[in-house]
């Protein structure tokens, strides 16, 4: 079990799935950019991030929820937390009945190609299990584009992919190297490729780099 400060947070789960460099660069060396996709990604996040909660019928809905799981060592916030009265699931203050919880995570874009998304889905699942002592077999992932619902199994190959990527991104904090960079087609939509500069790896000195570029320059233009 980890400790309150040793809690590392969800979203950093995307980051270690899509790259363990550009994971180091933000969680390690605390760094940044936004592009476009990032920025589009937070209007997305706009309207959920604003705790509150909703009651229709038999729905409970919680928005911007803070959540966290000792087991695996994370922290985040739920967008919306949807509760829907059945025959089993949890006890909520001041309702009668029982209550199932349903994740539903906001992203921009459409459903991508690796896992990262249903991961972090996943993780707040685990978060919510351990924190209301219940299981949770669904949840949703809600896309821009197409604006739709994707309906999400938290079965044991997720789950298991999940405590592997949390288990992985403690690792890489814990030992606090930021691994090279080695560029791949991924690279062009990373926000931190200007400063990663991946593409630089070829060039193996800076002095045999300035000397080919001397060299490149006529006598007009020195
Ligand atoms: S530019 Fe490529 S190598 Fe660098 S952080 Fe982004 S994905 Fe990783």
């Amino acid at each position: 079990m980890y400790q309150e400060s040793d809690l590392l947070p969800i979203s950093a789960l995307q980051h270690i799935i899509f790259c363990e460099r550009q994971c180091a660069l933000i969680h390690i060396e605390r760094q940044w950019a936004e592009n476009r996709l990032t920025a589009e990604g937070q209007i997305l996040h706009e309207k959920t991030d604003k705790e509150g909660g909703e009651s229709r019928g038999n729905l409970r809905i919680a928005r911007a929820l803070y959540i966290h799981n000792f087991e695996l060592g994370l922290y985040g916030k739920a967008d919306v937390v949807e509760f829907h009265k059945g025959s089993s699931g949890v006890v909520l203050p001041n309702v009668e009945g029982l209550w199932k919880p349903f994740p539903v995570e906001y992203k921009r874009g459409k459903p991508k190609a690796d896992c990262c998304d249903e991961v972090q889905l996943c993780a707040q699942a685990l978060c919510l299990e351990e924190m209301l002592c219940t299981s949770i077999q669904e949840g949703a992932l809600f896309y821009g584009t197409p604006r739709r619902r994707t309906a999400v199994q938290f079965d044991g190959t997720l789950r298991s992919a999940t405590k592997a990527a949390a288990e992985k991104l403690h690792t890489l904090i814990t030992n606090g190297i930021t691994p090279p960079a080695v560029y791949v087609k991924k690279c062009d939509n990373c926000s931190l490729i200007e400063l990663c500069m991946p593409k630089m790896k070829k060039i193996k000195k800076a002095d045999a780099y300035i000397n080919t570029f001397i060299a490149g320059l006529n006598e007009d233009t020195l």
